[in-house]
C-alpha cells in the first residue's frame, strides 16, 4: 500500500439498505472470479470515496472489486425487485448479477459500492450471474462520460477482467465493474411490493426512501404524493438532458429506473449520431419503443407505472394523477432551456418554437450528425455566413442549410448576440467528444486482446467532454463506415 492511502478492503462500511427487513434482499457473498486483473479505473471516482486511484491496481483492492475477498463491515446482498419489461408485467427480476457491498461517506453523502457481474444470486433466473467485458468497458465508460456531461448518473469504479468464459452469442470473458450510487432502488423495487399486495413493506420502502434520500418532502401534508410528483420532476429533467445530448438508454424498463431520476443499468445505449428521431438505438427492440422520439414519453409512462405502485399509500386517485401531472410541463420547460442554451440563445421568445422545428426538419432529412451539428453551430457568425462552411458540409441539402442558417441569424442579431461570449457559452454545452458507439469498440476489441490502454485514453478524453484537446480530435470525428455494421442488444 502506497502512503496513507486507504485500500479498497479497509474502506469504512456501513449498509442502511440491509437494515430493512429481510424480505427485500438476500445476504450472500459475491462469487470468486478466478485470476481476475484490472482493466481501468476511475481516478474521480476513486477520490469521491476516499481512495488513491493507485490503490486499485494492487492486489488487495482487485480482490475487493471483482467481489474475491470482501470488505470488512460490507453486508453483501442482492435486492429483489420486479418490473415492465418492454410495457409487459414481468414480475420478479431483481439483482440477478449485482451484489451490494454497502456504503461510504463521501463529500456527497453515501455512496453505495455494487458488483456487477459477481456472481449467481437468487434472482438470477436464467442467467448466469455473470457480466462480459464489452458490455462492462460500455457501462463504466459511459457512466463517468455522462457524469463528466453533468447528467445525474450511477457513477463507475472500476472495471476488472478474467479470462473466465461466459457464454452469450459467442464465448466471452467475464468481468465486474463496480458502481456507485447513493441507492440502487428502482420504480421496480416499489412495484414488486405493490403486485405482491404487501402494502407492510411497500410503506417501508418508501419511507427509508423519502428518509433517506427525501426527507424535506416529510413536511408535505401528502408524503408520499410529493415523493411521486418529485420522481416525476426527475425523471422529466433526466430524459430532457437525455434528448438534448442525443442519449439514448435503449431499455427503459421500470426496473431500470433510479427512484433518484439518475441514469441508472447501461446497456444498449447509445449517442445519436446521423439524425434520426426514430432511431432505434437496441437491437433486440423491435418495434422501437425505446427509440429516441419515444424516450420522453416512456419516462412518463414508467412514472405511471410508479404512481399506480405508490397508490396504496397516496391514497387518492387525484392526488396521484396531479403529481403524475407535472411530467410534461417539467419536460418542456427542460427541454426548451436546454436546447435554447445549445442554440446559444439568452432569451425564448415565441417564434423560436418554429426555428427549433426547422432545425430537427433540416437534421432529420439530412441525416446530419447530431453532436458534430452542435458543436459547430457555435462558430456561426451573427453577422455573415462567412464562418457557416464546417456545419454547411454536415447538409446535403445546402439551400435549405442556408435558409436556417439565415432564420438563426436573424435571431441572433434580435437579442443582441456577442459572437465571442456566445461561442464560449455555447461550447460548454454542447459537448465536443461524446461515447460513439465505434470509440467503445476499438477501446473494447483492444482490452479483448489485454490491451486496455484505449479504455484510459477514452476515458481522458470523455472527462473532459466540452473542452478542446488537442491531440484527441480523432475521437470526434464522425464514425468510420464500418460503424454502421455495429449492433448492441440486451445480451450483455
Ligand atoms: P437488464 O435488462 O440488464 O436490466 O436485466 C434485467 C434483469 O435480468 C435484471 O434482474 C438482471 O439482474 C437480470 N440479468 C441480466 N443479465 C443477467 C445475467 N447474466 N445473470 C443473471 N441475471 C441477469
Ligand atoms: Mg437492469
Amino acid at each position: 500500500m502506497t502512503g496513507t492511502a486507504i485500500a479498497a478492503l479497509a474502506l469504512p462500511f456501513d449498509n442502511s439498505f440491509a437494515s430493512l427487513p429481510p424480505a427485500f434482499y438476500t445476504r450472500l457473498m459475491p462469487t470468486p472470479l478466478p485470476a481476475p486483473y484490472l482493466v481501468a479505473a476511475s481516478p474521480s471516482a476513486a477520490r469521491l470515496i476516499g481512495l488513491d486511484p493507485a490503490v486499485l491496481a494492487e492486489e488487495d483492492s482487485l480482490a475487493a472489486i471483482v467481489g474475491n475477498r470482501v470488505p470488512e463491515r460490507s453486508k453483501p446482498l442482492a435486492a429483489v425487485y420486479s418490473g415492465h419489461q418492454f410495457g409487459v408485467w414481468a414480475g420478479q427480476l431483481g439483482d440477478g448479477r449485482a451484489i451490494l457491498l454497502g456504503e461510504v461517506a463521501t463529500a456527497e453523502g453515501p455512496m453505495e459500492l455494487q458488483l456487477k457481474g459477481a456472481g449467481l444470486t437468487p434472482y438470477s433466473r436464467m442467467g448466469d450471474g455473470r457480466a462480459v467485458l464489452r458490455s462492462s468497458i460500455r457501462e463504466f465508460l459511459c457512466s463517468e462520460a455522462m457524469h463528466a456531461l453533468g447528467i445525474p448518473t450511477s457513477r463507475a469504479l472500476s472495471v476488472a477482467g478474467s479470462d473466465q468464459g461466459v457464454v452469450r452469442e459467442t464465448i466471452e470473458t467475464s468481468a465486474v465493474v463496480v458502481r456507485m450510487a447513493p441507492t440502487f432502488v428502482r420504480f421496480g423495487s416499489f412495484e414488486h411490493w405493490y403486485y405482491k399486495r404487501q402494502e407492510g413493506e411497500l410503506k417501508i420502502l418508501a419511507d427509508y426512501v423519502i428518509d433517506r434520500f427525501y426527507p424535506e418532502l416529510r413536511e408535505k401534508q401528502n408524503p408520499y404524493a410529493a415523493f411521486l410528483e418529485e420522481v416525476t420532476r426527475r425523471t422529466a429533467r433526466l430524459v430532457a438532458q437525455w434528448q438534448a445530448v442525443g442519449f439514448m438508454h435503449g431499455v427503459l424498463n421500470t426496473d431500470n429506473m433510479s427512484i433518484l431520476g439518475q441514469t441508472l443499468d447501461y446497456g444498449p445505449f447509445g449517442f445519436m449520431e446521423a439524425f434520426n428521431s426514430r432511431h432505434i438505438c437496441n437491437h433486440s427492440d423491435q418495434n422501437g419503443r425505446y427509440s429516441y422520439a419515444n424516450q420522453p414519453q416512456i419516462g412518463h409512462w414508467n412514472c405511471y407505472a410508479l404512481a399506480q405502485a405508490l397508490l396504496p399509500l397516496v391514497g387518492e386517485v387525484d392526488a396521484a394523477q396531479e403529481a403524475l401531472g407535472v411530467y410534461q410541463e417539467v419536460f418542456e420547460d427542460k427541454m426548451s432551456e436546454l436546447l435554447h442554451a445549445k442554440l446559444g440563445l439568452r432569451e425564448q421568445r415565441d417564434s423560436d418554437r418554429e426555428l427549433l422545428d426547422t432545425m430537427f426538419g433540416l437534421l432529420q432529412a439530412n441525416h446530419a450528425d447530431f453532436t458534430l451539428f452542435f458543436r459547430r453551430l457555435s462558430g456561426l457568425h451573427s453577422t455573415d455566413a462567412g464562418g457557416d462552411e464546417p456545419l454547411r458540409d454536415l447538409f446535403i441539402d445546402r439551400p435549405a442549410f442556408d435558409a436556417w442558417a439565415g432564420s438563426y441569424r436573424a435571431r441572433l442579431q434580435a437579442e443582441g448576440s456577442v459572437d465571442a461570449e456566445r461561442k464560449l457559452a455555447m461550447d460548454r454545452c454542447n459537448p465536443k467528444y461524446v461515447l460513439r458507439n465505434y470509440l467503445a469498440q476499438v477501446a473494447i476489441e483492444k482490452a479483448q486482446n489485454k490491451d486496455f490502454s484505449e479504455v484510459a485514453r477514452l476515458l481522458q478524453v470523455l472527462e473532459r467532454p466540452f473542452d478542446e484537446q488537442p491531440g484527441n480530435e480523432s475521437y470526434a470525428a464522425l464514425p468510420p463506415d464500418w460503424a454502421s455494421e455495429l449492433e448492441v442488444s440486451c445480451s450483455s
